[in-house]
């Protein structure tokens, strides 16, 4: 059987988007389930448009993604030759022309078009008139006038294109830039693709293409077309909706395993499976399972699989990524022992690495500021006496553990007749600012006996006025 080969083609005039990392990964699964190989080709024809910081920003967030290619990236800025050699078969085939209309006469005419009613197109004005190459010439494709052209979609079926409704597009400006709809074709011929997997905002462009396969006398690919991505309002996804960029995710404290499994099921499914290893995605995925409607995205259920995700990975393997975000909120570096240590306390009850960081606070600073709010409720001159006593004990524990601080805590509360939480609260406070943290001795386990005691002995004295 031939090797399935497919390739991702993105154009670098801006970030990696969801959407066109959603048709990176459905190429991807498909491919790695068939063993085949996947290629990553640069359409940077546009060369006004393209850039390098753009071209950095797509592989970066491929790599970010796991999304590995097996061949590239090729530029297609640096195969002019193969799309000239291409271009002189079809004009030695009578397949293509050049035409010499200029800008304001095409579009003389396609406003004379628009005003009587009819759909612009070109009207094949210089078709048969013999033309030559020259300054200021386009090579255009002589597209057949009658006849339809079929597109056997593997996700939509069949789609029919009447040949009369498409006109004679161009193949090269005339600046010697092939256009996108020729060079495309080049590539997929040249680089053998079987699979052409994309977003269904090309199907317009395919029966142009397979019109070009078909001059050539080339076999076609398979085209699967993947429905759109929609915001929750059912308008294309923007960034109206929030953002959009992969890597925007990236600083907004997302793992690249939640994406990928959010992804994924933005248009596949697998029974109602919703969590998938990246091994399994690799093992089910087909695209008999691709849905023909388009998708809606949801940013709550995307947090919550960040939230799953946080909570699967160990906490030694979340500190390389939570540090660059403690690093932006200007914390001293950290032994990672340490740092995996309290990760852990919140690793049940943060969403993502923002979330994660900024709950790190408290432990990440030398002393805690207090809420206001919750320092005139806990913080009161009552709780002086208990937290002295509570200091005397701890700073006799030999062994600082759960379970020594746990008596320590009961020991006091019960010699002053009170209840733990009465006592709790206010502890929760002065080690952390705030009333809401992981569990009380959970923290202080993370934090230690000196911060503990600094902590409490501060709160005393804020205590005293
Ligand atoms: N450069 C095109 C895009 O980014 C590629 C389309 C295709 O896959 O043919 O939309």
């Amino acid at each position: 059987m031939q090797p399935i080969i497919t390739r991702f083609p993105p154009s670098p005039t801006g970030f990696l988007h969801i959407g066109g990392a959603r048709t990176a990964l459905f190429n991807w699964l498909f491919t790695r389930h068939h063993g085949g190989r996947f290629i990553l080709r640069i359409e940077d024809t546009d060369v006004v448009r393209s850039t390098e910081d753009a071209i950095k920003a797509i592989l970066d967030a491929m790599e970010w993604l796991g999304l590995d290619w097996d061949e590239g990236p090729y530029f297609q800025t640096q195969r002019l030759a193969i799309y000239r050699e291409y271009l002189n078969r079809l004009l030695e085939r009578g397949h293509a022309y050049y035409c010499e209309c200029t800008p304001a006469a095409l579009e003389e005419h396609r406003q004379a078009a628009l005003a009587q009613g009819r759909k612009p197109k070109y009207d094949g004005r210089c078709r048969d008139r013999g033309l030559g190459p020259g300054p200021n010439r386009v090579i255009r494709f002589r597209c057949p006038q009658l006849g339809t052209t079929v597109l056997n979609d593997l996700i939509k079926g069949p789609i029919l294109f009447d040949n009369a409704e498409l006109d004679d597009l161009v193949l090269e400006r005339s600046d010697g830039i092939p256009t996108y709809n020729f060079a495309v074709v080049i590539d997929d011929i040249t680089m053998n693709i079987t699979h052409v997997i994309r977003g269904d905002d090309h199907v317009p462009n395919t029966p142009r293409q397979i019109l070009i396969y078909q001059a050539l006398d080339v076999p076609l690919p398979s085209f699967a077309h993947v429905p759109m991505i929609l915001g929750q309002d059912r308008a294309k996804l923007s960034k109206r909706h929030g953002a959009t960029s992969v890597m925007a995710y990236k600083e907004m404290g997302y793992l690249p395993e939640a994406l990928i499994n959010y992804l994924v099921r933005l248009g596949w499914s697998h029974g109602d499976q919703e969590i998938f290893s990246r091994e399994e995605l690799i093992q089910h995925f087909s695209l008999e399972n691709v849905g023909k409607s388009p998708s809606v995205f949801d940013p709550e259920k995307f947090i919550w699989l960040n939230a799953h995700y946080l909570r699967a990975r160990s906490a030694e393997s979340l500190v390389p990524l939570l540090e660059p975000f403690l690093a932006a909120r200007e914390h001293p570096k950290k032994p990672a022992e340490y740092l995996a240590k309290a990760i852990r306390t919140l690793q049940p009850r943060t969403h993502d690495l923002v979330e994660m960081a900024d709950a790190m606070n408290f432990y990440m600073v030398q002393d805690v500021s207090y809420d206001p709010a919750a320092a005139k409720k806990f913080l009161t001159p009552n709780m002086i006496e208990p937290f002295k006593k509570l200091i005397a004990s701890l700073e006799s524990l030999e062994l600082f553990n759960e379970a020594n601080l746990e008596s320590a805590f009961h020991g006091v509360v019960s010699e002053m007749g009170l209840k733990l939480g009465k006592v709790a609260q206010p502890a929760r406070v002065a080690l952390t600012g705030s009333t809401v943290s992981p569990g009380l001795f959970e923290i202080i386990d993370v934090l230690g006996k000196e911060a503990v005691l600094r902590r409490l002995r501060k709160a005393v004295e804020y205590m005293s006025g």
